[in-house]
């Protein structure tokens, strides 16, 4: 059996059903998508626009597309058409965009709110408080085409496991905090994205719905 397939196997048997694999495919050849996706694999996660257009104009219809990477909102309109959910929205300005051009689709676009939980310094992530006072909104209430469907983060690139728990613990709390505060009559918001090829074992243990695997499935190299 090929590698990639073999991979794949090797992790859907390490995780249990209930959580999403999504194969982050960025800067790998289509033919190696083509792989994952003959070996069964339906879910990919891209985090530059212009590969995520080609790479689904390329390939199966059946395949969903998962942004997982930044958004600019000058890139919105590009893969409103076809994308099943953006992981990494962290402001009302991107969301305000990704409801206005889901509007001009016809759809209803899901989301994820990315929040800061590593300790490394980046510009990216929501905390709670901004979280609240986006969901408080009037103009997240008014929004129409966009669900919110659950939280996103990424932990500490560190070899050390507690840090690295006690990261996904927070994530996790700030799921329940927002679940019993904003989404408490709404089962679409439901998911956990975090883990990586790295840590994807700790974040289940912890309580991720969703993993984020690249490596792991295509190897390091471009
Ligand atoms: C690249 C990337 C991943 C996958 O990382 P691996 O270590 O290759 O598994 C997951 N999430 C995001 C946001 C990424 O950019």
């Amino acid at each position: 059996m090929a590698e990639i397939a073999i991979n794949l196997n090797r992790i859907k048997s390490q995780i249990p059903d209930r959580v999403e694999l999504v194969a982050v495919s960025k800067t790998k050849p289509i033919a190696l998508l083509q792989e994952a996706y003959d070996a069964g694999q339906r879910i990919f996660g891209e985090n530059r626009v212009p590969e995520l257009v080609e790479k689904s104009e390329a390939l199966p219809k059946d395949i969903e597309w998962h942004m997982i990477g930044h958004l600019q909102r000058n890139k919105v309109k590009m893969i409103a058409p076809f994308v099943s959910l953006i992981h990494a929205v962290d402001s009302l300005r991107l969301l305000a965009e990704i409801d206005k051009e889901a509007k001009k689709n016809e759809r209803v676009i899901k989301v994820l709110l990315q929040f800061h939980i590593a300790q490394e310094q980046t510009k990216f992530g929501l905390d709670l408080k901004e979280a609240r006072d986006l969901l408080n909104s009037e103009q997240f209430q008014q929004m129409q085409n966009i669900k919110i469907a659950g939280v996103m983060g990424m932990a500490t690139f560190t070899d050390n496991e507690d840090q690295v728990r006690n990261e996904f613990r927070t994530l996790k709390r700030i799921f329940e905090t927002l679940k019993s505060e904003f989404f408490l009559d709404k089962d679409s918001f439901k998911e956990i994205s975090m883990g990586m090829s790295g840590d994807y074992k700790i974040a289940i243990e912890e309580g991720s719905t969703m993993v984020r695997i690249g490596s792991s499935i295509f190897g390091k190299s471009g």
